[in-house]
């Protein structure tokens, strides 16, 4: 299984054969119908930014 993701915060990557856990502590929110992605050191940053739908510019 092929993974690509990119963090819409700070541009990360997963790792490469990055373990399943890993992957699942990557976080997706939906912001204008797109959907964005972000690596698990920003969606525990940003969490609740996240979850309260405040767009990204306002970080
Ligand atoms: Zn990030």
């Amino acid at each position: 299984m092929t993974v690509t993701m990119t963090c819409a915060h700070c541009g990360a990557h997963p790792e490469e054969r990055a373990p399943a856990m890993a992957i699942l502590m990557w976080t997706s929110s939906k912001q204008d119908g797109r959907e964005s992605k972000f690596c698990p050191n920003c969606s525990r940053e940003n969490l609740r930014s996240i979850e309260s739908g405040i767009d990204e510019q306002y970080w």
